[in-house]
C-alpha cells in the first residue's frame, strides 16, 4: 500500500493536518471566547422518581451558542475543551450558574453538575464549588456530582481522595454512564457512591434482549445492597419503563418522560399532575 503512496499524496496529508490544527485552533478561541462572551448556556432534563412520582432532580447539561455554527454540542467541544484546559473556567461556570438556578427550586429538586476528570486533577475544584453553594445558597446535599469511571484510570488513590473531600462538604456523588468503563465493580466498592446512573446502551437493548433485563436487574439489587440509588438513562419509550419499574430502578431520564428544557420550562415540569407526570404515573 504505501508502495502508491508517492511524496503528493504525503504533501496532501500533511495539508490536511495544518487544516485539522488550524481548524482546532480556531476553535479554541472560539470557545475561550464563548467564555467571556456570554454564549454558553445550560439546559436541565429531569430525572422522575417513579416511587415517588415526582421530579427528584435535573440534569445541568451544557450548550455552546456559536456565532457562526449555532447549538454547538457537548460531545463536539468538551474534549477540546479538557485538552486546553478550558474545561476548568468552564466547569466553574457550570456549578456556580446550576447552583444559581437551582435555588429557586423546590427543596427535595437536586441538581445534577457533570465533572471531567481534568478538573479533578485542578486543586481547585473543591474550593470553587464551595464558593458556588455560598454564593448561592443553595444547601449541599441538593447539588449532585456526576463523574465517570474514567476518572478512576490514572490515580485511583488521589481520586478517591478528593472524591472524599468533595462528600464532607455535604454534596452528592453519582457514578455516571455506569456500565461503559472498565471493571466497573472494583469502583463500587472502592466509593460510597450516592447513584449509580445505568448507561443509555442498557436501555436501547431493554426490549429486545433477555440479557439486557438480566443486567438491569442484576445492578439494581447490587446497588440496593450497597444503598445506592439507580437513574436508567435515556429512556424513550414506555416498554422500557416498564421493565425498569419492574425491575426496581428509582429514577428514570429520557425523552420519553421529557428532553432537555430551558430553564423556564422547568416550573412547568415541577408542576403537580403536568402533562408528564400524568402519562408516568403508574
Ligand atoms: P451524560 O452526562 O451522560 O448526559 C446525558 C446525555 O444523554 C445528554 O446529552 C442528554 O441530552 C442525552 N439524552 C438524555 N435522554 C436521552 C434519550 O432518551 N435518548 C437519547 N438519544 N439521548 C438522551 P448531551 O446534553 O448532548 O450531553 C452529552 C454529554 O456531554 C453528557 O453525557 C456529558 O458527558 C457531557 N456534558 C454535558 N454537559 C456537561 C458539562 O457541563 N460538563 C462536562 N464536563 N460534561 C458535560
Ligand atoms: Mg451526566
Ligand atoms: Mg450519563
Ligand atoms: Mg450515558
Amino acid at each position: 500500500r504505501a508502495k502508491h503512496d508517492g511524496h503528493g499524496s504525503f504533501r496532501f496529508f500533511e495539508a490536511a493536518m495544518d487544516a485539522e490544527a488550524r481548524k482546532r485552533r480556531q476553535m479554541e478561541l472560539d470557545l475561550r471566547e464563548a467564555i467571556s462572551g456570554g454564549q454558553l448556556s445550560l439546559m436541565f432534563q429531569p430525572l422522575f422518581n417513579l416511587a415517588e412520582s415526582r421530579v427528584s432532580a435535573f440534569e445541568a447539561l451544557l450548550r455552546w451558542n456559536h456565532p457562526e455554527r449555532g447549538l454547538v454540542s457537548p460531545v463536539d467541544f468538551i474534549p477540546l475543551a479538557e485538552d486546553t484546559g478550558l474545561i476548568v473556567p468552564i466547569g466553574e461556570w457550570v456549578v456556580r450558574e446550576a447552583c444559581r438556578v437551582a435555588r429557586s427550586w423546590p427543596d427535595h429538586v437536586r441538581i445534577a453538575v457533570n465533572v471531567s476528570p481534568v478538573q479533578f486533577r485542578n486543586p481547585g475544584l473543591a474550593a470553587v464549588i464551595l464558593q458556588a453553594l455560598t454564593e448561592s445558597g443553595l444547601p449541599p446535599h441538593r447539588l449532585e456530582l456526576e463523574i465517570t469511571e474514567s476518572l478512576f484510570i490514572d490515580n485511583p488513590a488521589t481520586t478517591l481522595a478528593s472524591l472524599h473531600s468533595l462528600r464532607r462538604l455535604g454534596v452528592r456523588v453519582a457514578l455516571d454512564d455506569f456500565g461503559t468503563g472498565y471493571s466497573s465493580l472494583s469502583y463500587l466498592r472502592a466509593f460510597p457512591f450516592d447513584k449509580i446512573k445505568i448507561d443509555r446502551s442498557f436501555i436501547i437493548d431493554l426490549m429486545s434482549s433477555d440479557g439486557a433485563t438480566a443486567i438491569i436487574k442484576s445492578i439494581t439489587m447490587l446497588a440496593d445492597a450497597l444503598g445506592m440509588e439507580t437513574t436508567a438513562e435515556g429512556v424513550e419509550d414506555v416498554g422500557q419503563l416498564d421493565i425498569l419499574r419492574e425491575q426496581g430502578c428509582n429514577q428514570i431520564q429520557g425523552f420519553y418522560f421529557s428532553k432537555p428544557v430551558v430553564e423556564a420550562e422547568v416550573q412547568r415540569l415541577l408542576s403537580a399532575g403536568s402533562r408528564e407526570e400524568m402519562r408516568i404515573a403508574s
